[in-house]
């Protein structure tokens, strides 16, 4: 999966790192976000180390499209029926904080915090 030693989403994909984790494949890890803004807050995360969505070309389409579909189902299994903001933040200016490829999903009854 060509992880990167200094990244925190690697360590955690590898189980190096502890993280609330709510779905596991062989190409996706998705886990509980460890300051959520939404009564229901989790990051969609590739294993494979990917920096931002920038960095990524046709060949990652299939994993971005896989990403995305795994949104509705995820949210529905954590009981959130009212709907919910998908959300890639990329590079400095899209408020990227970790640069490892995620997409966040929020849901839950509002108010949220942010958002
Ligand atoms: P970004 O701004 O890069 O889109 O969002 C990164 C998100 O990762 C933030 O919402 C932050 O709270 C979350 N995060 C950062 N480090 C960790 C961690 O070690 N564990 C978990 N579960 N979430 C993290
Ligand atoms: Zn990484």
């Amino acid at each position: 999966m060509n992880p990167d030693p200094n990244c925190v989403f690697c360590k955690i994909a590898a189980g190096q790192i502890p993280a609330k984790k709510v779905h596991e494949d062989d190409e996706l890890v998705v886990f509980h976000d460890i300051h959520p803004w939404a009564p229901v807050h989790v990051l969609v995360v590739p294993k494979q180390h990917v920096a931002t969505l920038s960095d990524t070309g046709a060949e990652h389409a299939p994993m971005l499209g896989r990403m995305l579909a795994l949104a509705p189902r995820l949210m529905s299994q954590l009981g959130v029926t009212n709907g919910f903001r998908t959300v890639i933040n990329t590079g400095r200016d899209g408020g990227q904080e970790v640069y490892h490829l995620h997409m966040h999903v929020f849901g839950g009854p509002r108010p949220w915090s942010k958002g």
